[in-house]
């Protein structure tokens, strides 16, 4: 690492932009974040992007030429060499280059990465995994991605899909995915797939409780924990299925990848023991007589930080 300059990551969301600078030991000096507002079109996006980075530079009393460059977090599928923004549905976006475009806007070395996978680098470098130098990153939220850190950097693999564990095949003919494949991890596991099988089972008439929580609104897996939590067996249920087929995957992921420490982060993972207990078992039940079955199952550290901050280490990691 690059003991005297600076890095700024800008995390790039569908809601927000968050930018914070920070010194070659990954602490924060200065932050800052603002609306997306994608709906105003790329270049004002863009502008706000800008914004953020010179105002962390500014309230950091740091000069642009002090820093080692900026790296930057966007939703995909981009190209991290060119720096491409092939298409992000949230943001309306199609083939932006938004690593030329902040080149030119700053001339200092722009690297632009997926987020799940900058998720990765920030638990390597500042979260969970501070003590390993490989790890595996999942992030169960709306969906499941990932990020495979190899020796302290990202593997983004030949076509910068490395990673893309929500769509390894769990079930033959399970739920249809919104890749378009049937099975896969992300259709069965995500918090988007456990609503949708609390909403059947509400209408099945299989749980008055999580009918009473969900009220009025649509339930999700928050609310199912809850329910499971109140002893509710159809919830209780819901829940072990769809983590017994994440620790199938895990387990799978284990075989291919060998690594030294599996995190696993996103709101799902807020679900704590609900959630690590299917996982961990299933783990030991199948690795159980591997070194793979030691491997630590560990939940995320950097919270809702671990964009930015993974998108500034891309950066400092890369000196
Ligand atoms: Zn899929």
């Amino acid at each position: 690492m690059n003991t005297q300059k600076y890095g700024i990551g800008v995390d790039l969301g569908g809601t927000k932009i968050a930018t914070a600078l920070i010194d070659s030991e990954g602490r924060v000096l200065a932050r800052t974040s603002c609306l997306t507002e994608a709906q105003e079109g790329v270049e004002k996006v863009l502008e706000r992007m800008y914004k953020t980075v010179e105002d962390v530079l500014l309230e950091a009393g740091i000069e642009l030429n002090e820093i080692a460059g900026i790296g930057i977090g966007s939703p995909g599928p981009l190209d991290s060499k060119t720096g491409i923004v092939h298409s992000a549905p949230n943001l309306g976006w199609k083939n932006v280059p938004l690593g030329d475009l902040f080149r030119q806007r700053f001339q200092v070395p722009i690297y632009v990465g997926n987020d799940a996978n900058l998720a990765g680098l920030g638990e390597k470098w500042l979260g969970a995994g501070k003590n390993v130098g490989s790890l595996l990153y999942l992030t169960v939220s709306t969906g499941i991605g990932g990020g495979i850190i190899i020796d302290g950097k990202i593997h983004t693999g030949s076509h910068d899909i490395a990673g893309e564990v929500g769509h390894i095949i769990v079930k033959r003919d399970g739920p249809l995915c919104g890749c378009g494949s049937r099975g896969c991890l992300e259709a069965i596991a995500s918090g988007t797939a456990i609503a949708r099988e609390a909403k059947a089972g509400i209408a099945r008439g299989e749980s008055p409780l999580l009918a009473k929580l969900a009220g009025d609104g649509e339930p999700n897996a928050k609310l199912v924990g809850e329910a499971a939590r109140n002893g509710d067996p159809f919830s209780t249920k819901l829940l072990e299925d769809a983590f017994t087929y994440l620790g199938l995957g895990i387990v799978s992921l284990l075989n291919v990848l060998d690594p030294e420490m599996v995190v696993i982060g996103g709101g799902v993972s807020n679900l704590d023991d609900l959630l690590f207990d299917p996982v961990r078992r299933v783990v030991k039940e199948n690795l159980g007589t591997s070194p793979l079955g030691d491997v630590p199952i560990v939940k995320a550290e950097l919270g809702a930080d671990v964009g930015v901050l993974g998108a500034a280490m891309l950066v400092v990691a890369q000196n």
